[in-house]
């Protein structure tokens, strides 16, 4: 079956790195379902799960926005944070979640930035769904 080359980065450095039949995601603009020779693409990414199938297993990885640049033989995610699955801290997702309802909660007061939580909720929630394997 042909392949094609992965790499998730970040600033921190690599996540993730293999050939795999086949890598779907959430483009800003949808959803994005990337086969080897695919036409040359730029696209913003989503917070959401970067899905990877190889070898007919799926592997999860939960990113937090960024791009994802597609050539016929590579595909690059450049993210601002990603964590494979089996390395997402489930206790610090919840805590990070719990603290970002409560501020979402507490937005009357003036100097909490709805947007900002909201944003630090979606990151939880997506890392919670993609260690359960639920995206
Ligand atoms: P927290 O409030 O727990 O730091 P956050 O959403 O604000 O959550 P980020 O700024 O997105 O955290 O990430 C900071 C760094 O911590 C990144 O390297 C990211 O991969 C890592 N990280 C954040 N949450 C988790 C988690 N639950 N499990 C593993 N790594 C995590």
């Amino acid at each position: 079956m042909k392949t094609i080359k992965v790499n998730v980065v970040t600033p921190d450095g690599p996540v993730y790195e293999s050939d795999v039949e086949m890598v779907s995601t959430k483009a800003q603009s949808g959803e994005l379902g990337i086969l080897p020779g695919h036409i040359p693409l730029v696209a913003p990414l989503a917070i959401g799960v970067v899905r990877l199938k190889k070898e007919g297993k799926t592997e999860l990885v939960a990113v937090s926005g960024g791009f994802l640049e597609v050539r016929p033989d590579q595909v690059t995610i450049l993210a601002q944070t990603a964590e494979k699955a089996s390395d997402i801290d489930v206790e610090r997702a919840i805590r990070a979640k719990e603290r970002a309802e409560q501020r979402m909660h507490d937005q009357h007061a003036e100097h909490i930035d709805f947007r900002r939580a909201e944003l630090a909720l979606q990151r939880a929630i997506n890392r919670l769904a993609v260690s359960e394997g639920k995206k």
